[in-house]
C-alpha cells in the first residue's frame, strides 16, 4: 500500500507517471487507497471548480450506425434494433426545452448515420447558433474526415466528443471489426484539436480482453493528449452483440479511475456517465464523489430514449426534462454540490 500510495501522491505532484506506475496503482488498489485518491481528487476539483457540477443537455439524434463495434447495441448488424432518426425540427424542440431549463450546452450524439451529411449537420448547427448564441454546441457523431470536421467547425460547433475506447491497437482490434482502427480514431482526435474544437476523449472500463496494462495505457494517453473532457464508463453487455455473455465492467474501478484522472488533471471536465449510473445504485453520486464534475441528462424525445439502447438496462429517464433536472438538482445538492447551468467551458490547465 505505501509504495502505491506514494505513486498516487507523486501523480498529484507531478501530474504524470509511467505506464508501469499507472499499472501498479491499478493492480494494487485497495479501499484505503481509493479513499485516499478520492480525497485528493475532491480537493483538486474544489480548487479548480468549487462545488459546481455542469450539465450538458444530451440529444440522441439517431441510432442508425454504419459501424459494427462488437460491444455496441446500435451496431449495424443488430437487426432487432428499432431504428429512429430525429428531424431538424425534433432537434430544435429538444434544444428549446433544454434552453428553457437553463442548459447552455447541447450535445448532439448519435451513431455514424450517413443521413447526417456535413450540409445537414452544418445547417442544424447554424440554426442552433442563431437561436441560442450564448450556447455551446457539442457534437458526438463519430469518425469523419478532416474536411467534414472543418465544415462542422466553420458552421459553429464548439466541442467534439470521441472516445478513443482503448489506447492499445491490439485491444482495439478485439473490440472492433477490421475496417475500424485506433490509428484513424487518433487521427480524428488530432484533426479535431487542430481545428480548434474543445475535444473530449475517453474509454470504457472492463471491456473484454482489457487488463490493468490497457487501462494504464489509457491513462497515459489522456495524460499526453490533454483533452478538455474525458468520458469513462463501465462496459455493459448488450444482449444482441457478440459480447452478450461477457461480464460487465466494475463501478468500483470506474470510480477509482475517475479519481486518478482528476488528480492527473484538476481542470479536466469529467462526466459521471449514464453507464455508471445504470449499473450501480447512486452511481451518479459516486462518480461525482470520486472526482467527476459533469452530468449529461438525456433530453431526447421520450419515444426515442429506449431505442438508443447501446447496452442492456440503460437508465434512460422516465421523467420529462424539467422533472429530471429538478431531481438531479436535489440529488447533487444532497451530496454537497450544486448544478450550474452555464456553458461550463474548460478551464485552462492548472
Ligand atoms: N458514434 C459516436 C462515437 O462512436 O463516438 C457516438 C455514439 S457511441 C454509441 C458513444 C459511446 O458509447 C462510445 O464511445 C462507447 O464508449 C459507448 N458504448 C457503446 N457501447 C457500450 C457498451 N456496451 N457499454 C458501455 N459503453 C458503450
Amino acid at each position: 500500500m505505501s509504495s502505491t500510495r506514494y505513486l498516487v501522491d507523486k501523480l498529484a505532484e507531478e501530474r504524470r507517471l509511467s505506464v508501469e506506475q499507472y499499472e501498479q496503482i491499478i493492480l494494487n488498489r485497495s479501499p484505503e487507497l481509493a479513499a485516499h485518491a478520492r480525497e485528493l481528487a475532491c480537493a483538486q476539483r474544489k480548487a479548480a471548480y468549487g462545488t459546481s457540477v455542469f450539465i450538458r443537455g444530451l440529444i440522441e439524434v439517431s441510432n442508425y450506425c454504419k459501424n459494427d463495434c462488437y460491444y455496441c447495441g446500435i451496431r449495424k448488424s443488430n437487426a432487432s434494433c428499432s431504428r429512429y432518426r430525429l428531424s431538424a425540427d425534433d432537434i430544435f424542440d429538444c434544444a428549446q426545452t433544454a434552453y428553457d431549463l437553463g442548459c447552455r450546452t447541447f450535445v448532439l450524439q448519435g451513431g455514424e448515420d450517413p443521413w447526417f451529411t456535413d450540409q445537414r449537420v452544418a445547417e442544424i448547427i447554424g440554426q442552433l447558433k442563431h437561436r441560442y448564441p450564448d450556447c455551446a454546441i457539442t457534437l458526438s457523431l463519430g469518425e469523419r474526415s478532416f474536411e467534414s470536421y472543418h465544415a462542422l467547425r466553420q458552421a459553429g460547433a464548439d466541442r467534439y466528443l470521441l472516445r478513443h475506447e482503448t489506447a492499445s491497437a491490439r485491444h482495439y482490434q478485439m473490440l472492433h471489426p477490421a475496417d475500424l482502427a485506433l490509428q484513424n480514431r487518433l487521427r480524428c482526435l488530432s484533426d479535431l484539436r487542430d481545428l480548434g474544437f474543445a475535444v473530449g476523449s475517453g474509454f470504457m472500463v472492463g471491456t473484454p480482453g482489457q487488463t490493468a496494462y490497457e487501462l494504464a495505457c489509457d491513462l497515459k494517453l489522456i495524460e499526453e493528449l490533454q483533452p478538455a473532457m474525458c468520458g469513462i464508463g463501465p462496459f455493459v453487455p448488450h444482449h444482441a452483440t457478440p459480447f452478450a455473455n461477457e461480464p460487465q465492467g466494475s463501478a468500483e474501478l470506474t470510480c477509482f479511475l475517475l479519481s486518478l484522472l482528476r488528480i492527473m488533471r484538476p481542470s479536466l471536465l469529467l462526466p459521471s456517465t449514464t453507464a455508471l449510473n445504470s449499473i450501480q445504485t447512486a452511481g451518479m453520486e459516486q462518480g461525482i464523489l470520486a472526482g467527476a464534475n459533469v452530468i449529461m441528462p438525456n433530453l431526447s424525445p421520450f419515444s426515442c430514449r429506449s431505442k438508443y439502447e447501446i447496452y442492456d438496462n440503460k437508465v434512460f429517464g422516465i421523467e420529462d426534462a424539467a422533472a429530471q433536472l429538478e431531481s438531479l438538482r436535489k440529488r447533487i445538492r444532497a451530496i454537497g454540490y450544486e448544478i450550474v447551468t452555464d456553458r461550463g467551458d474548460p478551464q485552462a490547465p492548472a
